[in-house]
């Protein structure tokens, strides 16, 4: 078969990520921009990802959306879930990977893979902002930085100042409170990552945790709630390097198997 380009968009609440694979088995490109559903980002990801693959969109057999914007992508050809396209890319990312666990924007998800990579369970919670991106961007404002600089800020905390509210707009108040009290930041910054950490925890928890355990989504980029998370799961985790553009790129290994069932 000659090669065959397919295009994942994974159109998220905050973020807009493109990947394009050739035949299955190799990235050509991937673009992030930095604005979610409903606004240009799944569009511009789309046009930067064709740019810095030098191709055009008829170049592309496929172009597969999944995220929580997957109905309203611009230009796509038929959608996939978020589940099935998490465990897709984690697998590919990490093919051993039995235990991944997406921290996005707005929700929080945590999968078994089987040895094969087929998902067999998972649990969620999209219905509370707390132990997601979302809490992490509110405290990040709160502080006035970004939500960029809370790992650096984290290692080098010394101690740390426990949250105690488990809900986002009680947990901000408490952080304002703590602010008054001229607390140290790094500090605090940990106690906001410790938080994430527990509410994952006990997500995966009730999962069951079996190694390896692999970190997707934004969240995973910061090295703080990482390292959080594998001390309250008592295990290392494992972050791929495209970690944010995992979802996109099971997206994208989906169109190349719809493809494939084709001819
Ligand atoms: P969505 O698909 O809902 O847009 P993502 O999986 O793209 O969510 O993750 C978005 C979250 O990732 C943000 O809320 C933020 O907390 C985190 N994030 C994004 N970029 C970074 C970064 N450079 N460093 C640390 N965290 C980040």
């Amino acid at each position: 078969m000659d090669d065959v380009l397919t295009l994942g968009m994974d159109v998220g609440s905050t973020t807009s990520k493109c990947l394009i694979l050739r035949s299955g088995a190799e990235i050509a490109a991937a673009a992030l921009i930095p604005a979610g559903t409903g606004t240009s980002g799944p569009r511009r990801a789309l046009e930067e990802a064709l740019d810095k693959a030098g191709l055009k969109r008829e170049d592309v057999a496929v172009v597969t959306a999944t995220g929580y914007g997957r109905a309203t992508c611009p230009g796509a050809d038929h959608t996939a879930s978020e589940l099935s396209c998490h465990a897709l890319g984690a697998h590919f990312l990490i093919p051993e990977a039995r235990t991944v666990v997406d921290i996005g924007g707005q929700d929080a998800k945590a999968l078994r893979l089987n040895p094969e990579g087929k998902l067999v369970s998972f649990l969620m919670n999209d219905k509370c902002a707390a132990g997601t991106g979302r809490f992490l961007e509110v405290m990040a404002r709160v502080l006035e930085k970004e939500v960029s600089d809370l790992a650096e800020m984290d290692a080098q905390a010394t101690g740390v100042v426990p949250i105690s509210s488990t809900c986002t707009v009680f947990a901000e108040s408490e952080v304002i409170s703590q602010l008054a009290k001229g607390v140290s930041l790094p500090e605090l910054v940990k106690g906001i990552h410790m938080s994430v950490a527990v509410r994952t925890a006990s997500l995966v928890r009730r999962l069951g945790v079996t190694a390896p355990v692999v970190m997707t989504g934004g969240v995973a980029r910061n090295a703080g709630v990482v390292r959080a998370l594998e001390k309250e799961l008592d295990t290392p985790i494992r972050v791929p390097p495209l970690a944010q553009l995992a979802g996109a790129l099971g997206a994208a290994i989906y169109g190349w198997e719809h493809v494939r069932e084709k001819r």
